[in-house]
């Protein structure tokens, strides 16, 4: 595998980042997950966009050209000849050549390193059978909003789930779900309205979420954005997921408990069908 890395597109075991990179030793980074379908970038400009905001927050600087950028993700596709997939973006503040808190001075480029996955985002065959999902306490930070590569309570979370034979973690907050370990969550009411949990600094604003809500009101499809309890969820008619790489994923049980009918729902399989129609209007 090509990955990019500081300007250079290098074999994977020739690329090197320093011991004191401040992603390395303060999780001082961010970063962009962005699915590949048949070999072209999909729902590009709204993670770009929010790569953008994620640095605004924490003054990181990009050190290349947002048309530079692009041209990045198209050359590593190009390179590995990725199909299908994701393209990995971690920004971090860069080496400053030693350990200390305090950022470092402008002479200090970021480092920029992406790498590319090859997986089947559209062929999931959790898309069929859904996902069993447990509840566990929400102990991030308070700026879920920004994409930073701290992510060390979400392999907590993935690690409980998967020591109960589950396959993902929801995340609890003061007796409500906030998002799942790397996903947006919602509920289906008894009525078919789609609850999700509101835009805040609680979850991260996730790009999929975004497109799904504009696909869902097209759709005639009743939207609540609230917070909702696991209590809630356990009674609920459906319950999905959704993320860049996963798009939407029915789960059909959460905490032991079978969700509706204990099949994918109705509703999660018309948004996949209709975000995967979408994606693939994109990358034509
Ligand atoms: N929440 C969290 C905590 C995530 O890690 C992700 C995936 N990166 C999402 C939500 C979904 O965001 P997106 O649709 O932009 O992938």
């Amino acid at each position: 595998r090509i990955v990019y890395v500081d300007g250079q597109y290098v074999e994977e075991q020739d690329a090197k980042v320093s011991v004191f990179d401040r992603g390395f030793l303060f999780a001082d980074a961010v970063y962009e997950v962005t699915a590949v379908i048949n070999g072209k970038l999909a729902e590009y400009d709204g993670h770009i966009t929010r790569l953008q905001l994620s640095c605004r927050e924490l003054a990181l600087q990009l050190p290349v050209s947002i048309e530079e950028l692009k041209k990045i993700h198209l050359a590593l596709i190009d390179k590995n000849q990725l199909h299908e997939g994701a393209i990995y973006l971690q920004l971090s503040r860069g080496n400053a050549g030693d350990r200390d808190f305090h950022f470092p001075g402008a002479e200090v480029k970021s480092t920029l390193v992406l790498f590319t996955q090859a997986r089947a985002v559209i062929d999931n065959p959790k898309a069929e059978t859904g996902l069993h999902v447990v509840t566990c306490p929400d102990i991030r930070w308070h700026r879920r909003d920004i994409k930073t590569v701290s992510l060390l309570a979400a392999c907590l979370a993935k690690e409980v789930a998967h020591s109960k034979g589950a396959d993902d973690a929801f995340l609890v907050e003061n007796g409500f779900i906030t998002e799942g370990s790397s996903c947006n969550c919602y509920i289906v009411l008894a009525d078919n309205t789609v609850v999700t949990r509101q835009l805040s600094n609680d979850i991260l604003h996730g790009i999929t979420r975004q497109s799904l809500l504009e696909l869902a009101a097209k759709d005639n499809i009743t939207l609540e954005e609230r917070p909702f309890t696991p209590e809630e969820a356990y009674h609920a008619s459906e319950i999905f997921l959704s993320s860049a790489t996963t798009f939407v994923l029915p789960v059909v049980s959460l905490d032991g408990k079978t969700i509706g009918t204990g099949k994918p729902g109705p509703i999660a399989k018309r948004l996949r069908e209709i975000y995967i129609a979408r994606v693939k209007a994109q990358v034509e």
